[in-house]
């Protein structure tokens, strides 16, 4: 292993050893090249850099507690990355590509994967981008799908702990109709001033309402909401949120663990009513939210100061999962290192 300070790692970025690469030309995929630079060579007109064909996608490699290595739901990103595909007119990679690709990545910077008492973990980043250039507004011809990864901390480093989140109504990352399902860099550009505020007002993170009527919850600034009432586990059905991996595993979970799942529009005042609420992504799985305010009413809802009942079991047993020390009955874990 690398002579790295594990316990010292935040969610940055650290140059590993290899990424791996794959173009798409003449309509079709060609071969996996693994490379060491981290610069890439662009056309200056190619259309990532000016009308946002960019997709990106987030998973982690565990390093277990039984030695193994394994990476969470690979299929799923590779499916949600198709569906960005489609949505913002670019090639789909194949599941198989992919996964092969994921796999190649996190086996050749090994050296890289944190130790599983350190908390800390290999993060996956594969990203699409038209290549070839274009001045008037169409899609690209080419495309290159690469894959880096980069070791990060744990998300909580003093343990599991609720943060603080505030409601933003000036600012929308994504339209109803517009790119807000799909994972592309568009929608992060669209948050970042209202994400930069509320950092320095000191919350974790901005939470968006609908766009179109400001009435229902949408998300929480990159991460999806649930609340928790009666032994349900609730979260939003809305055309302009992001399909988390984590919140469809949640519900997965939820549904194991004896709870009632709803998947619905949630109106603000609804948010009163809940016990527990949380932010989930892959980055902290479950970040419990202590409370929400609402600064154009001055409302503020209250989850609790501490992780409650329900969103602690939930967050122990999906990382149990991903750890490989609680049984994977849904097969959603790829051992990559025996
Ligand atoms: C990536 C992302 C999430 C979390 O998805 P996971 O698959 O759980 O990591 C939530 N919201 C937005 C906007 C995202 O981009």
């Amino acid at each position: 292993m690398k002579n790295i300070e594990w316990s010292s790692l935040t969610f940055g970025y650290m140059p590993t050893d290899y990424n791996v690469r794959c173009y798409y030309r003449n309509g079709k995929w060609g071969e996996v090249e693994v490379c060491s630079d981290e610069y890439l060579k662009l056309h200056m007109a190619a259309t990532c850099l000016h009308y946002g064909q960019e997709a990106f996608e987030g998973l982690k490699a565990y390093r277990c507690p039984d030695g193994k290595v394994r990476v969470f739901r690979v299929e799923a990103n590779a499916e949600r990355l198709q569906n960005t595909s489609r949505g913002i007119v670019m090639p789909e990679v194949p599941t198989e590509l992919f996964t092969e690709m994921v796999k190649k990545v996190v086996r050749l910077n090994q050296e890289f994967i944190p130790p599983y008492e350190s908390g800390a973990s290999l993060y996956i980043r594969p990203l699409l981008i038209g290549t070839s250039a274009q001045v008037g507004v169409r899609p690209a011809e080419e495309y290159c799908f690469l894959i880096f990864v980069t070791p990060v901390g744990p998300y909580f480093k003093g343990g599991f702990c609720a943060n603080p989140y505030v409601i933003v109504r000036d600012v929308d990352r994504a339209a109803p109709l517009g790119t807000g399902m799909f994972k592309v860099g568009g929608n992060y550009a669209a948050s970042l001033r209202a994400n930069r505020r509320a950092h320095e007002q000191g919350y974790a993170s901005e939470f968006y309402l609908d766009a179109k009527e400001k009435k229902y919850v949408d998300e929480c600034g990159a991460a999806n909401f649930f609340g928790i009432k009666n032994d349900t586990y609730v979260t939003p059905k809305s055309s302009s949120i992001l399909p988390s991996i984590t919140n469809k595993s949640l519900m997965q979970i939820a549904e194991d663990l004896g709870m009632k799942v709803e998947r619905r529009p949630i109106s603000e005042d609804e948010l009163d009513s809940f016990e527990e609420a949380g932010a989930c992504g892959t980055a902290a799985v479950i970040s419990p939210i202590s409370h929400l305010d609402d600064m154009d009413t001055g409302k503020v809802y209250n989850f609790g100061e501490k992780p409650g009942p329900w969103s602690t079991k939930l967050y122990n047993t999906l990382r149990g999962i991903q750890y490989g020390t609680v049984e994977d009955k849904h097969g959603w874990t790829t051992v990559v290192i025996e």
